[in-house]
């Protein structure tokens, strides 16, 4: 068995399905077992990573403080970043995109939005905002609330978040 054979044996079927196939037949899954047999996490491998390890001539990713990342997918292979609690890599690399986007919209720092959006990335993950369900959810919510796609497409809502920053300005 080598990697032409597992090309055969996948074909066109989505990777979804590759490791079921593969765990089926021990003449492959054994190939790509004894590929991954001296990764000490292989216990916690899932089949498709140790398939996407051997096809990929790989080893377990690792971010750049060398925990074990997450693997994504096989198409998408592994995460940059780790779950590892304590772990200074995620923040590292956010904090390069936020030093990038800066750069690229030639400010030098952000505004009380951008940094409360900085905030939620950080709870809930760079994707967060951008998730179609995400999108899906807020629009629905926004639909219902305000019978609008955003709170601002709605007259009254406008208007109420107007007199809001008025007073906030006479505040200041
Ligand atoms: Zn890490």
């Amino acid at each position: 068995m080598n990697r032409e054979d597992f090309k055969v044996l996948f074909g066109d079927k989505k990777p979804m399905a590759f490791g079921k196939m593969v765990k089926a037949r021990s003449e492959y899954f054994d190939v790509v077992k004894d590929y991954c047999k001296d990764f000490e996490n292989k216990d916690k491998m899932t089949v498709s990573e140790m398939i996407w390890l051997y096809m990929n001539e790989e080893s377990p990713g690792k971010c750049m403080f060398g925990n074990y990342t997450n693997f994504n997918s096989y198409d998408k292979g592994y995460r940059d970043i780790c779950i590892t609690k304590g772990c200074g890599c995620y923040k590292e690399i956010q904090g390069k995109i936020m030093k990038d986007k800066l750069a690229e919209l030639g400010k030098s720092s952000f505004s009380d939005i951008e940094i409360a959006n900085k905030a939620r990335i950080e709870k809930y993950g760079d994707n967060f905002a951008s998730h179609p369900d995400v999108i899906e959810k807020r629009r629905k919510t926004n639909q219902e609330r305000y019978g609008s796609n955003s709170p601002f497409g709605n007259k009254e809502v406008s208007a109420k978040a107007l007199e809001k920053r008025k007073n906030a300005k006479k505040k200041a």
